[in-house]
């Protein structure tokens, strides 16, 4: 039998610095362990299927996303990223038309916007949940803007309901960028079905996530759906999974290949089985974060914990003035925490030429500034837990 993988798929674990245990800023390892009985039964029948993409298990995830999610359509593909390239292509972007996008997210919520043909536009951010704020939206609509895009971030949607009144008022398309949103329910609805779909991915390190890329787009919309299945397969029409043809078909429309592997379909569906375990576990290991930061003089913000509808803790990540020299104390100590994300959407090199200039997103880059995500996993302990909660604490007591 094979050995279980016994390193993280990502992240190494750091350096050991004195008497504690390293603080990996992600790793499933163990959890790799525990269900590796199930990952290699569905690897060998991947092999044995000789499908390795677009096959049995991508199938079975789709039907398994459709149940657990309640969206009448999952299509699995190769990211997150090309399912938001997807969605908006389907969803009836046409050149030049414009999106309104948060200035604070991941390169994709935007980058997907120009792929698929359209302009990005920011607009600035609600502190409060990181998401796109609607009054900010409001003030940079052109009468060439058709389609909004909320993204869900860290562990709450963004105001799903004044993004929806202001769509509705102003005759958009809501595209969510749902990418980090699984398990995130508003009304019992799944985040990615408030508008004409959402997005998932499974980037190793989202709560669900692969051993690679992998990536999925939610819709409620048969037309969507449909364009979205011929898109990512060279523009074929007609459900083609299982399908073994790929070449000297019919092509319908200029299309992606961008199909998702039968192996991280594989992983996924073992994953899946433990999804909601392993969020309640998040929301466990968030609180604890709450109750030992409370006092901290230095953390100027810790996101609410509980008390919030569809509160899914992908990230759990505190505010603070300094937060460099804080992410380097905790580095020295065998810490390791992520900056989510650094630079906003409209300084990127990127979108230089839009010609935007500091100070025009004040939210958006105070969050830059301030924000520091801190390990949050299922395998995380309360040991190590308490280990990073004790060193912000000095920090902030002694100075660095
Ligand atoms: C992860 C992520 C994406 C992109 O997903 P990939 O699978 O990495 O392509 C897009 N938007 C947000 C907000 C994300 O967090």
């Amino acid at each position: 039998m094979p050995q279980p993988p016994t390193a993280p798929a990502v992240g190494a674990v750091p350096r050991q610095a004195g008497a504690h245990p390293p603080v990996p800023f992600f790793t499933q390892a163990r959890l790799f362990e525990e269900l590796w009985p199930q990952i290699e039964r569905r690897a060998v029948e991947v092999l044995d299927d000789g499908k390795f993409s677009h096959g049995r298990q991508v199938a079975e995830l789709e039907r398994a996303l459709a149940e657990y999610t309640g969206a009448r359509h999952v299509i699995g593909v190769n990211s997150g990223t090309d399912a938001l390239v997807l969605l908006l292509r389907a969803a009836g972007l046409r050149p030049g038309d414009e999106v309104v996008v948060p200035a604070f997210s991941f390169a994709a919520s935007a980058t997907s916007v120009v792929l698929a043909g359209g302009r990005p536009v920011f607009a600035d951010i609600d502190p409060e949940d990181y998401g796109l704020d609607p009054a900010a939206a409001q003030r940079v609509l052109t009468e060439r803007t058709r389609f909004v895009m909320p993204v869900h971030l860290f562990h709450r949607t963004a105001d799903l309901a004044g993004i929806g009144a202001l769509a509705e008022r102003h005759g958009l398309t809501v595209v969510e960028d749902s990418a980090e949103a699984i398990g995130m329910r508003v009304g019992g609805r799944h985040a990615g079905l408030f508008g004409a779909g959402g997005v998932l991915s499974f980037f190793p390190t989202k709560t669900l996530g692969a051993i690679g890329d992998a990536g999925a787009v939610l819709t409620d919309d048969d037309a969507i759906a449909e364009q979205v299945d011929a898109l990512r397969h060279h523009g074929r029409l007609g459900r083609t999974i299982g399908d073994f043809r790929t070449i000297n078909t019919t092509t319908s429309l200029p299309g992606y290949n961008s199909k998702m592997d039968d192996l991280q379909a594989a992983v996924l569906l073992a994953k899946l089985t433990r999804l909601d375990a392993d969020i309640a576990r998040r929301a466990e290991l968030a609180a604890a974060y709450d109750e030992r930061l409370a006092d901290v003089p230095g953390v100027l913000r810790r996101p609410p914990v509980g008390g919030i509808e569809g509160q899914v803790f992908y990230v759990y990540l505190i505010e603070t003035e300094r937060r460099d020299e804080l992410a380097a104390h905790l580095a020295g100590h065998g810490v390791e925490t992520e900056v989510y994300y650094p630079t906003t959407l409209p300084q990127q090199p990127c979108f230089a030429e839009l010609g935007h200039r500091p100070g025009e997103f004040p939210q958006a880059e105070a969050a830059c500034r301030r924000t520091l995500a801190l390990p949050l996993y299922p395998e995380l302990t309360e040991r190590q837990l308490d280990v990073v909660c004790d060193l912000i604490r000095a920090f902030h007591r002694e100075g660095p």
